[in-house]
């Protein structure tokens, strides 16, 4: 028998940051176990748009674009994000920040925040030394090879990026820790915010 889903009556968007590995998108397959919502990936709409220009072939190689480049992928995915979760609850899978060789880039620069307009955002993390071991397992992705330190760093940033963005749509910021071995765990927690 499948699980009881809470159906909710608000409608919500849930912006869901976190650094690659992390387990932003196994944590939302366990969030869909427990509450009605569209899950939208932020970088799939991106990678569409950028394969059908022929930028990249790989969906890691998207951070490495010139800035410009990354700025209208952003700009594409996040009108077409905006029409595809008008209907009911949403939560966009996405990245506070992106590391490209250049520095941190925002995931939501105003443009793009203006456009989702999240009711809330969900940062979520954990020892970083369980992201650079997850990012080394995951062999389906091509993850860059940072350092713990790198990786504490990021995290870090995204703190930053993710108040800046609550602060501008006014909307609140959870840390939801993804520990190892507990993906359901974290899942729940994300489930929450839409109740
Ligand atoms: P990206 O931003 O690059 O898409 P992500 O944050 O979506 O990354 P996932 O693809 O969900 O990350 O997870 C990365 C790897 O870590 C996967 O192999 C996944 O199975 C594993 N993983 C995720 N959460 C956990 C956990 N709590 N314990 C152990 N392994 C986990
Ligand atoms: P993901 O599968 O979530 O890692 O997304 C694939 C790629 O899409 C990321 O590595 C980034 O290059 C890009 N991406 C995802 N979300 C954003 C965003 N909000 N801003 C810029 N690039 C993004
Ligand atoms: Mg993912």
């Amino acid at each position: 028998m499948g699980k009881v889903k809470i159906i909710i009556g608000k409608k919500m968007l849930c912006g869901v940051l976190g650094i690659p590995g992390v387990g932003k998108t196994t944590v939302l397959n366990a969030a869909a176990e427990n509450v009605e919502l569209k899950r939208l990936n932020f970088g799939n709409y991106m990678f569409a748009e950028a394969q059908k220009m022929s930028l990249v072939k790989d969906r890691d190689d998207m951070r490495k674009l010139p800035r410009e480049q990354q700025a209208d992928l952003q700009q594409k995915a996040a009108e077409q994000i905006y029409k595809d979760s008008r209907d009911g609850n949403a939560i966009v899978d996405t990245h506070g920040s992106i590391k490209t060789p250049q520095g941190y880039m925002p995931g939501l620069p105003e443009n793009v925040l203006r456009a989702l307009n999240p009711d809330a955002i969900v940062l979520v993390e954990c020892d970083p030394r369980d992201i650079c071991a997850r990012r080394n397992r995951d062999v389906s992705r091509n993850r860059d090879p940072d350092t713990v330190e790198q990786v504490d760093e990021h995290q870090m940033m995204n703190r930053c990026f993710a108040a800046v963005y609550a602060d501008l749509t006014n909307s609140t910021v959870l840390i939801v820790k993804n520990e190892e071995g507990k993906v359901d765990e974290a899942g729940k927690k994300i489930a929450k915010v839409f109740e």
